[in-house]
């Protein structure tokens, strides 16, 4: 899709790119069709979240065997559901993605993210979803935050948090100029593949993401500092001391030197101890 053809399809269905809904859209079939090569060996029932005027939507509905997207804007799925009409394995879903109640059914999701409810919607698939691969465009300082390697620059709560559900990679950095509107930050486009969730029920998730947030709200703090004094979390001194004595975890570190399996520990001390 190039720029001639968005204004077309927007004048005919009146309608206007909302930057407040992150609406900019992949032009030029470059990126489109690295995209569709990345998402071709894992397609079968997929699933995109903001297929907005359907850039990769064509590509990823033939190769799928079933093809759901989620769009919140009415403007673009009254064009997606005339683009599809009388494809029996598309189905468009007029919703706000964070909020729909849609089934666990899908092998692969796919979205060239809304960057500002990006991370809510990559938690939601990491939480509420189990499809083994997720595909996603997210803003260039995102996409290294994620990937992040344990003790880098970096490295924080997203990255260990979202390590917890996925092994993270970054495909490729997408220039600004691949979108219209042109947005004002780079973009990359990262690759997410399902690992085995380390415990088993939602409150010990909750607690170990409560965790995690706590070790980096008082980043360049000690790690007893940042627990005991966490907002997250009412641990004070002496619990922050007795989990960190318990794990082995020298209480002067920072948060940024300890990788997830600490994490999970200290939780599992957490969890011990409240017992
Ligand atoms: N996929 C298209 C493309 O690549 O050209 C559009 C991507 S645009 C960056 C993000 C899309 O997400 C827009 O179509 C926007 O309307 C939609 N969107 C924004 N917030 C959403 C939400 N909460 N739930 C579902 N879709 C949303």
């Amino acid at each position: 899709m190039n720029r001639q053809q968005i204004m077309e399809i927007t004048a005919r269905y009146n309608l206007a790119p909302n930057k407040k809904l992150g609406q900019n859209f992949l032009v030029g079939d470059n990126v489109v069709s690295r995209i569709l090569e990345l998402c071709r060996p894992f397609a079968g029932r997929v699933l995109e979240i903001g297929p907005g005027l359907g850039a990769v939507s064509r590509g990823l509905a033939d190769m799928g065997t079933a093809y759901t997207a989620v769009e919140i804007d009415s403007g673009f799925v009254r064009y997606l559901s005339d683009l599809f009409a009388g494809n029996g394995k598309v189905r468009i879903v007029h919703a706000d993605f964070l909020k729909v109640d849609l089934a666990d059914e899908f092998d692969l999701a796919v979205s060239n993210l809304p960057y500002y409810c990006a991370s809510e919607i990559l938690f939601r698939l990491a939480a509420d979803f189990s499809m083994p691969v997720i595909f996603g465009m997210v803003q260039r300082e995102m996409a290294q935050r994620i990937t992040a390697c344990d003790g880098s620059e970096n490295y924080g709560a997203m990255t260990v948090n979202l390590g917890y559900y996925f092994n993270t990679s970054e495909c490729f950095v997408v220039p600004g100029d691949a979108f219209y509107p042109r947005p004002e930050v780079k973009s990359s486009f990262i690759k997410l593949e399902r690992k085995q969730r380390y415990f088993t029920d939602v409150k010990s998730e909750s607690l170990f993401h409560e965790v995690v947030k706590s070790a980096f709200w008082g980043r360049r703090k000690t790690i007893l500092k940042s627990l005991a004094d966490s907002p997250h979390m009412d641990l004070g001194r002496g619990m922050a001391g007795a989990i960190l004595e318990q794990c082995g975890i020298d209480s002067s570190a920072r948060g940024e030197t300890l990788n997830l399996s600490a994490y999970i520990k200290l939780t599992e001390a957490l969890i011990k101890n409240e017992k």
